[in-house]
């Protein structure tokens, strides 16, 4: 199918993109975000915008009435469907990523103990060694990251994002669209292969991935399989204390995380992979089950 608007699962997004295919429009939706309560009366709007033909202004204004914006008291207003829109301009998405780095951050080398370095460029954020350049991790990032933020909060925000990303997607929930992810484990990255991501990832030297696929928009990844005791801190928190406040290190500072050597693929059918936690008084197990879910964690006293 190469005309989606002749697609009926897909003629309402047709649609609503093809009301956004005009410059007035657009501006219209980014003068009521800079409005006050995201809302402006029709002289103000029409002034903000500085489109002196009332009719050309009330025909382009009615077309976004519906769905990206609503009349209330006589306010033109932003509806959730005008705010996502307004979001996805704003996260730099569609612009010019700016290059960032290399910066210094907290952390050392699994390989080598070399200092660990982050550069941001074509959307992805990476951290690697300055000494040996093992990639410890590397991820997708808008670059709103780095919007009204200094270098090293964008770094901070880096690191929340993934965070969050991970969590919820390996708990079958997708950042993207609130979508579901199914999510299952790989041997391997396959498939994106043209992908930049992909290409020299930065965990192809583990034993098994997990695979995440979000059944409902564009959004696949694959990540560690260590990423999926981020969202069991409730079960973990007296296995690995910095689990209990994960924003305590950065993702790049969790050696199951980003060293391979961590995970053991101990069966495929079923699945089951082991995670060692290493923690300052013991050496912890946790087992993932076919679905993915943490089925036990031993503690082994030395
Ligand atoms: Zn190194
Ligand atoms: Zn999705």
């Amino acid at each position: 199918m190469t005309d989606g608007g002749n697609d009926p699962e897909n003629t309402d997004a047709y649609e609503s993109f093809h009301v956004l295919s005009h410059e007035l429009r657009l501006e219209i939706l980014l003068a009521l975000n800079k409005a006050p309560d995201y809302s402006l009366a029709f002289s103000e709007l029409q002034s903000e915008v500085d489109e002196p033909n009332s009719g050309k202004f009330n025909y382009h204004l009615s077309k976004l009435e519906g769905l990206y914006i609503e009349q209330v008291d006589n306010q033109y207003t932003l509806k959730h469907p005008g705010h996502r829109v307004i979001d996805a301009s704003r996260s730099g998405a569609f612009q010019c990523p700016p290059d960032v780095g290399p910066i210094d951050v907290a952390g050392s080398c699994p390989d080598c103990g070399g200092p660990p370095q982050f550069t941001y460029k074509d959307y992805l954020g990476t951290v690697s060694c300055g000494n040996c350049g093992n990639k410890l991790i590397s991820y997708h990032i808008d670059p709103g990251a780095f919007t009204d933020r200094s270098v090293d909060e964008g770094i901070r925000a880096f690191d929340r994002w993934v965070k969050s990303t991970w969590r919820m997607g390996s708990d079958g929930v997708c950042f993207a669209c609130a979508g579901k992810v199914q999510v299952s484990f790989v041997r391997a990255a396959e498939g994106p292969e043209y992908s930049q991501l992909y290409r020299d990832f930065f965990a192809s030297n583990h034993p098994v991935l997990l695979e995440l696929d979000c059944t409902n928009c564009s959004f696949y990844s694959y990540i560690p399989t260590g990423a999926r005791l981020l969202d069991a801190t409730a079960t973990l928190g007296s296995v690995d204390k910095d689990l209990i406040d994960i924003q305590r290190k950065k993702i790049w500072e969790y050696q199951y995380i980003i060293d391979g050597g961590y995970v053991e693929l101990v069966d495929t059918d079923p699945w089951e992979v082991l995670i060692e936690v290493p923690t300052e008084e013991c050496r912890a197990e946790v087992t993932l089950d076919q679905e993915v879910s943490i089925v036990s964690a031993t503690l082994d006293w030395e």
